[in-house]
């Protein structure tokens, strides 16, 4: 008899990173798709860990993460936004963003809440809803330019609002949301019970002299906010599949509930080398000028092609507008750019309410100069 399955997910096939990913290289492209640098980590974080490996540190780490680097943590979120977390019971330390996320909708979402979220959104926060029972309901942002309409967000809310996503730097369009939009989230969510998740993974990654507003900046969200934050995009170590989630006492105990049995507990010798490598914020706090002068060397090294753009304000991510090219769907001018040019991005359309299209691609130029030249000469050929 043929064993009958019923998928918990039947409208969810493989993730656009891993099957464009396949695709660059077996046309052998230059790969601007996923997003991780084509260059090694530091030497003295790579050393760290090496240390710590010598050292012995290869047993399990605790459950919420090495106590030193929880601590650091909290430092840096204090001195870069000003809020407090106590170390103990409001940071942990997750196998990467994308557990910190999952486990923090896994921890709060119920069957038939509802969780808002902003398209065009990073794919892995809807599975993780609708693995819960929980319903997404999702806002588009406007235009090209993805405006954000504060009005659909009151309009979205409702009583069976459980959890709001929001996620700045924005993956995948690179615009950031500002100190005055905060302060409307802030607002619209005063008298709610609504638990906000808060993927910051691109928080060091800022241009133009802007600043990241972390919900940890604004005393209301921070209570109401689970913060997800990345190692992997902030030390270029993307492999290492490391990161952490800080939230109040009363969400993060609940989170811990199902963290410590989702993975228990995070790569012991690499939260020695990350502790220790944190000391020192210069690590961290040159990041935003070391990637906006990779983003104006690829920008200006296609200014005169015919993609049109508008510098990102956040990510590695630089959207590019095809429309005086061609007339083709992004899904197909992306397969066809891989194919016939050996340049590989991703399709906006993928991430967007109903795959709306508006003919645009997202490159990452999270690369060396010579990758970028690369990208640059077949972009100007097009
Ligand atoms: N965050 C990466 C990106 O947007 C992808 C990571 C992954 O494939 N899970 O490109």
């Amino acid at each position: 008899m043929k064993q009958k399955i019923n998928s918990k997910l039947p409208k969810v096939g493989t993730t656009i990173f891993t099957t464009i990913g396949k695709m660059a290289k077996e046309h052998n492209a230059v790969n601007l798709s996923q997003g991780f640098p084509d260059f090694n980590a530091d030497p003295t974080l790579l050393a760290l860990v090496q240390e710590a490996i010598s050292d012995g540190h290869n047993q399990y780490a605790p459950m919420q993460g090495l106590y030193s680097l929880r601590e650091i943590i909290a430092e840096k979120i204090q001195s870069l936004y000003g809020h407090s977390y106590h170390p103990e019971s409001e940071i942990t330390i997750t196998a990467s963003a994308t557990q910190g996320i999952f486990t923090a909708i896994s921890a709060f979402v119920e069957p038939r809440d509802e969780v808002i979220l902003f398209k065009p959104a990073y794919d892995c926060y809807e599975p993780a809803v609708e693995l819960c029972g929980g319903i997404v309901v999702p806002i588009q942002l406007e235009g090209t330019e993805f405006k954000m309409d504060w009005q659909a967000l009151k309009n979205a809310i409702g009583p069976r609002t459980k959890m709001l996503i929001i996620n700045t730097p924005h993956n995948p369009t690179g615009t950031i949301l500002s100190g005055a939009d905060m302060l409307q989230l802030q607002a619209i969510l005063r008298d709610t019970n609504i638990v906000v998740v808060s993927d910051e993974v691109y928080e060091h990654l800022v241009y133009d002299g802007q600043a990241h507003e972390s919900v940890a900046k604004y005393q209301d969200l921070a209570a109401r906010s689970i913060l997800c934050a990345s190692f992997g995009k902030t030390f270029h170590v993307t492999g290492w599949k490391m990161g952490y989630c800080a939230a109040p006492q009363n969400l993060m105990a609940e989170f811990r509930k199902i963290h410590q049995y989702v993975v228990f507990c995070v790569n012991h010798p690499m939260q020695h080398g990350v502790a220790q490598y944190l000391k020192t914020p210069e690590h961290y706090l040159g990041l935003h000028q070391f990637y906006q002068q990779k983003r104006d060397y690829f920008l200006s090294a296609i200014q005169n092609s015919r993609f049109k753009f508008k510098p990102c304000s956040g990510t590695y991510f630089q959207i590019l507008d095809y429309p005086d090219i061609t007339n083709e769907p992004d899904v197909a001018f992306a397969e066809r750019l891989i194919k016939e040019y050996r340049l590989a991005s991703i399709p906006i359309s993928v991430f967007n309410l109903n795959n709306e299209d508006n003919k645009q691609l997202r490159f990452c130029f999270a690369k060396t100069e010579e990758t970028l030249d690369k990208a640059a000469e077949i972009l100007n050929k097009i």
